[in-house]
């Protein structure tokens, strides 16, 4: 199929974008293009003028802080995953990059368009939850910073408003360990069930500020709030890995659909959120 017919523009400034946006509910923006494109050849889409973020300066950044990192919106996800500055501040984001997609997507699509699109089965709204990333938008009223915790509230739909543009993620620099597991039936693929977990680690080796954040097998990118209070204060261990397994498979309901269902998902994610407490245990 081919897409309806639009208008295109490629304005200069972050100010120009969001005053097209408010002056056309129809309209929208295109950054990589990689989610926006096939909805459009698949005419799930159908805007009248497309905003291209491409002429815009200072989006493609990404800026090493002392107390945290921030990503421009049209840093590409395999800028992540190239990126040397990352891999020794916060080695998770380029550790992750892998996961998605294929080179060929991983060149073209952003990490402001994939956190903006809000797919629940995409690796990024999983990371930067578990991370307490913060998400700065701009819109015609001005800018403002969203936590993840409030940033993303069902599929394919975010707090931001239509005449928003998200610019910049901004993920806190903190000594946390970390862990990321992601079940797929082929590399490359979207996710059947994704688990990130960050948390501190005490002098007494007890975690602390533990963050559990589950996405793919779940309608919405979520905390999985049970299975943190049963490893908060604990030291990490078999015993614990095997805790958080049962507490994750009690807590959700997950989705069911042609590539699994909601019970095959429910044990999978029991073995993720084990393998992930696991690898807390081994100090990443
Ligand atoms: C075959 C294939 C496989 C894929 N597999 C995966 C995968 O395994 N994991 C995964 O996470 N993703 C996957 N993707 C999606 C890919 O990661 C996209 O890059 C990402 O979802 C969207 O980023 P984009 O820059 O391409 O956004 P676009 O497609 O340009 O835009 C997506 C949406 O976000 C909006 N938007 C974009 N940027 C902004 C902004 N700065 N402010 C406000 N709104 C904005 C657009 O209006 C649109 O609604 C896959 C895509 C394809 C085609």
């Amino acid at each position: 199929m081919k897409p309806p017919t639009f208008s295109y523009v490629a304005p200069g400034s972050v100010e120009e974008v969001t005053r097209l946006l408010a002056s056309d509910p129809d309209a929208k923006i295109i950054s990589g293009g990689q989610s926006l494109m096939p909805l459009l050849a698949m005419r799930l889409a159908g805007p009248s003028m497309l905003v291209d973020l491409k002429a815009v300066n200072g989006l493609a950044r990404i800026g090493i802080g002392e107390t945290e990192i921030t990503i421009g919106a049209r840093v590409t996800h395999h800028d992540i995953e190239s990126s040397a500055e990352l891999a020794s501040a916060l080695p998770l984001l380029p550790f992750v990059a892998r996961f998605i997609a294929h080179p060929q997507i991983r060149s073209r699509g952003t990490l402001g368009g994939s956190v903006a699109h809000s797919d629940p089965s995409a690796e990024w709204p999983t990371v930067l939850l578990a991370m307490d990333a913060t998400i700065d938008v701009v819109g015609p009223r001005g800018g403002r910073s969203i936590a993840v915790d409030d940033f993303f509230t069902g599929p394919f739909t975010s707090s931001m408003a239509f005449d928003e543009v998200l610019v910049a993620v901004r993920v806190p620099r903190a000594d946390r360990r970390w862990a990321f597991q992601e079940a797929a039936r082929k590399a490359g693929d979207y996710g059947l069930a994704i688990v990130a977990v960050t948390a501190g680690v005490d002098a007494d080796g007890r975690l602390h500020g533990c963050r559990v954040a589950v996405g793919a097998c779940v309608g919405t990118t979520t905390r999985l709030r049970d299975v943190e209070d049963a490893i908060d204060g604990a030291v990490p261990g078999e015993t614990l890995a095997a805790r958080a397994e049962a507490v994750a498979r009690d807590s959700v309901q997950p989705i069911s659909d042609i590539h699994g269902s909601s019970e095959y998902r429910r044990r999978l994610l029991g073995n993720l959120v084990r393998r992930a407490v696991t690898d807390l245990t081994n100090g990443q």
